[in-house]
């Protein structure tokens, strides 16, 4: 990632140049499991490389194993999968049902920035991957917890602001960091909606596109 020298610190430069309207409400959103059913494509995607994947943990390679094999495979093959889908594999991904024309209704009432923890290798497929499926808005990506850079984009609105993810450590991390985000959790995929550790009290959970674009709505007007 590229980095920008301040006075006091250090800012990526994808979060200086997101161009945030100080007037509007602010929607900052995750891809994976939230905009795109990254499990199921990247399902796909290692099945067509002779592995098989077995969904019955809230994890990533501990859910992929070689055909017939007893154990899941290790770190550094999980790993090799996960950089060479991120560098290649968008095909095999779809979007989230509703979840583009809820951004484009939404973008009529609130600035969108998409933040992903994408690796930085797959930014231009990722880039190409939110275009062709109309979800063209200003990409910033993340490494690590999403607090430091929510808190950023917040914080040059003075109007209402929501993040949304699938992943209660980047939630708790955003109601930290920035409590004036009202957060939502969403989880895309079906089968991972029973496995997701969630804390509905502190993060609404909604799991359903046509149900988050209303509550958004709310929450912005
Ligand atoms: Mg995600």
């Amino acid at each position: 990632m590229t980095l920008t020298a301040t006075s006091s610190n250090l800012i990526p430069a994808d979060l200086q140049s997101a161009k945030i309207d100080s007037h509007r409400p602010l929607l900052i959103v995750d891809v994976d499991e939230v905009l795109a059913l990254f499990m199921a494509g990247f399902q796909r995607f290692v099945e067509r490389h002779g592995f098989e994947m077995r969904l019955t943990k809230f994890a990533l390679f501990q859910n992929i194993y070689a055909k017939g094999e007893d154990n899941h495979i290790d770190m550094l093959v999980g790993k090799t999968l996960f950089d060479d889908f991120f560098m290649s594999g968008g095909k095999d991904m779809d979007p989230a049902p509703g979840a583009a024309d809820a951004l484009a209704n939404l973008s009529n009432q609130a600035g969108i920035v998409i933040l992903t923890n994408a690796p930085e290798h797959g930014r231009d497929e990722r880039a190409r991957w939110l275009k062709r499926h109309g979800m063209d808005y200003p990409l910033v990506i993340n490494s690590g917890l999403k607090g430091p850079a929510a808190a950023n984009l917040a914080a040059r609105t003075q109007k209402a602001s929501a993040f949304i993810d699938d992943l209660l450590p980047n939630l708790s991390s955003v109601a930290a960091d920035a409590p004036q985000v009202k957060t939502f959790q969403m989880v895309a995929d079906p089968r991972l909606r029973p496995l997701a550790p969630s804390d509905p009290d502190n993060h609404t959970r909604i799991d359903d596109w046509t149900l988050l674009h209303p509550a958004l709505e709310q929450h912005f007007t």
